[in-house]
């Protein structure tokens, strides 16, 4: 079970296949004349469109929210999704702020953490305690081969020559297949963490995975993050105090030097910016 502290755990919780590779394949067709089946091959899932008066109500649905405080736009998607509402979370300190946000208004909100086996020890350490100071069960998702499988199949770590395709894998793939249980979710974009992030609306919808994607911190600043940290002792990664403002997985993130962009330390040394999570493109 994804939840094991209560009993009136949303039901579709229990539901999402962990180490299963179900929604991201399918069987050929029998060939004519053919008895044997085709060979499974991968593709992505079917997500849901929107139909344009959805569109149309998510778009005002953001203006109206923009300029409400994180609390209530997560009121609103709370009443108006739960328990089809969920959170993934890298664990930085938007998302720890969010999920102190999350446990006060609505704890059994399904938050959980795409674990790709190359994350930090503080990263799973900090999910041990946010559960334990919340009450909450941060689940891990992580996909179907573990990361020796994964490298004995490629022939070493993927990240160092095509980290698009370790990206897709590892994360990607893992919230397709949490994401066909659930209608909306929830992230820690800041408008202010980078020249691709300054345009995110507080809701919108988001075609690459068929959920209405929700950014109560769009608005705030870091210095708003932070404050909600220190003012309310939330727990954060000890990484960020070692020069580390964003942080991802161990072998893709670098401490940032002064001056530097919040996020010069992701992939650095190469054009990759974004996981793919938050793009259009995958
Ligand atoms: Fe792989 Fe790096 Fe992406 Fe993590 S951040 S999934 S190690 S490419």
């Amino acid at each position: 079970m994804a939840f094991a502290a209560t009993e009136d755990r949303p039901v579709t919780v229990d539901r999402i296949p962990k180490h299963s590779n179900e929604t991201l394949t399918r069987k050929g067709p029998l060939a004519a004349g053919c008895q044997a089946e085709k060979p499974v091959v991968p593709v992505e899932p079917l997500v849901r469109m929107a139909e344009p008066e959805e569109l149309e109500w998510i778009g005002e649905q953001s203006r109206r929210l923009d300029g409400r405080s994180p609390e209530e736009i997560l009121a609103w998607a709370i009443e108006r999704y739960f328990p089809r509402f969920t959170m993934a979370t890298g664990l930085g300190p938007e998302g720890c702020v969010i999920i102190s946000m999350l446990a006060k208004i609505e704890p059994r909100v399904y938050v959980f953490n795409l674990d790709t086996g190359y994350q930090f020890r503080e990263t799973l350490e900090l999910r041990e305690r946010i559960n334990e100071k919340y009450g909450m069960n941060i689940d891990l998702q992580r996909p179907d081969l573990s990361v020796a499988e994964y490298e004995r199949q490629h022939g070493g770590p993927v990240y160092a020559h095509d980290p698009d395709r370790c990206c897709h894998d590892r994360k990607i793939a893992v919230l397709h297949r949490v994401a066909v249980h659930y209608d909306a979710w929830a992230t820690g974009i800041r408008r202010d963490q980078s020249p691709t992030r300054a345009d995110t609306p507080i809701v919108k919808w988001d075609k690459k995975f068929g959920l209405v994607k929700i950014s109560p911190l769009a608005a705030w600043t870091k210095k708003d993050v932070w404050k909600r940290i220190v003012g309310e002792e939330v727990p954060y990664n000890p990484l960020h105090d070692q020069n580390y403002p964003s942080i991802g997985c161990q072998p893709c993130t670098r401490a940032v030097q002064p001056g530097e962009d919040e996020r010069a330390g992701r992939w650095s040394g190469s054009a990759k910016t974004e996981c793919g999570l938050h793009t259009g493109k995958d």
